[in-house]
């Protein structure tokens, strides 16, 4: 039981990883809900004037994780994974303004083309407040994303939350099949072994936060979430590695499409196979060296994506 003694001790004292695991955990009565929210409220409207000791090592903190996020908007369209102004992708960073954690977005009606690091919007991870940079979010991305980063980070410290209609993959999830991606058709299949959770259960679109919070159920501790007739969720420690999955996840739902396509039967590697692949310990430094090489290319490209 929670008396507001200790209610008060833990919002003065708590670190703010304490607080966020704290505020997501499963304590849902209205009063703490609503206690949690008038924290971070508090916070995020006295801090901007009194900024932490260590700020100028969390400004190039919130400056690296801005570019990343903008490689990641950029890189993803890069490749014909984007969709207009709509899907988002999500990125935790310090914040420059205040000592609680940002979650990094573009402002509603930006290209992923357009994407620049100082363009990015940082935004409150319980009250869904805009505290760095200029424009609205959109409430799609709010509403998922949020609840998802909440559940997650405190548990195994995941900071990036990609959701795209990426099209191959999104044409596996319109399949009526309970686990319609084939993990062991081709190689690029097999790294998801047991990586995977379906959401089949399409309702609409995602506008208020109960949905992000039953999604953030569905998906677990699994990395990716095909979500049937609509598209795929993605979350990692790091943006390369939600990137890097994202990439191989569209790679091989292309060639099981084009395989299905053809009429012709596939091949499944036998488990032994499968399993030897994904237990492979190349993935994290490939997913870092492909992510650089993606920063390169684009920043030839526009080098205002630095900005
Ligand atoms: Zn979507």
């Amino acid at each position: 039981m929670f008396t507001m003694r200790k209610l008060l001790r833990l919002a003065v004292n708590q670190s703010t990883e304490e607080w966020s695991s704290f505020c997501s955990g499963k304590l849902k009565p209205l009063f703490l809900t609503q206690f949690c929210n008038l924290r971070w409220q508090t916070t995020a409207s006295t801090v901007t004037s009194s900024r932490p000791k260590d700020q100028s090592s969390r400004d190039e903190a919130n400056y690296k994780a801005r570019v990343d996020l903008a490689t990641t908007y950029r890189a993803l369209e890069f490749f014909d994974m984007g969709e207009g102004i709509c899907n988002h992708l999500t990125l935790r960073a310090p914040s420059r303004v205040r000592e609680e954690d940002v979650m990094l977005l573009i402002p509603y009606g930006m290209h992923w083309k357009e994407v620049t690091a100082s363009g990015l919007l940082g935004m409150d991870f319980f009250t869904g407040e805009v505290i760095e940079g200029d424009g609205e979010p959109n409430i799609s991305a709010s509403c998922i994303h949020r609840p998802i980063h909440n559940a997650r980070y405190p548990i195994d410290g995941m900071t990036a939350v990609l959701h795209t209609h990426q099209p191959y993959t999104t044409t596996i999830a319109c399949m009526k099949d309970p686990e319609p991606f084939k993990i062991g058709l081709s190689q690029n299949s097999m790294r998801f072994l047991n990586k995977i959770a379906y959401d089949m259960q399409y309702d609409g679109f995602a506008n208020v936060s109960d949905e992000g919070e039953r999604l953030a159920k569905v998906l677990g501790d699994k990395d990716l979430l095909l979500m049937g007739q609509h598209g795929v969720l993605a979350v990692a420690k790091r943006a390369c590695d939600a990137f890097d999955n994202l990439y191989y996840l569209e790679r091989a739902a292309q060639i099981q499409v084009l395989l299905m396509s053809s009429g012709a039967q596939g091949m499944t590697a036998p488990p032994e196979v499968i399993k030897s692949v994904a237990d492979d310990d190349c993935y994290e430094h490939n997913a870092s060296a492909f992510f650089e090489s993606m920063k390169r290319i684009l920043a030839n490209e526009k080098p205002n994506l630095m900005d």
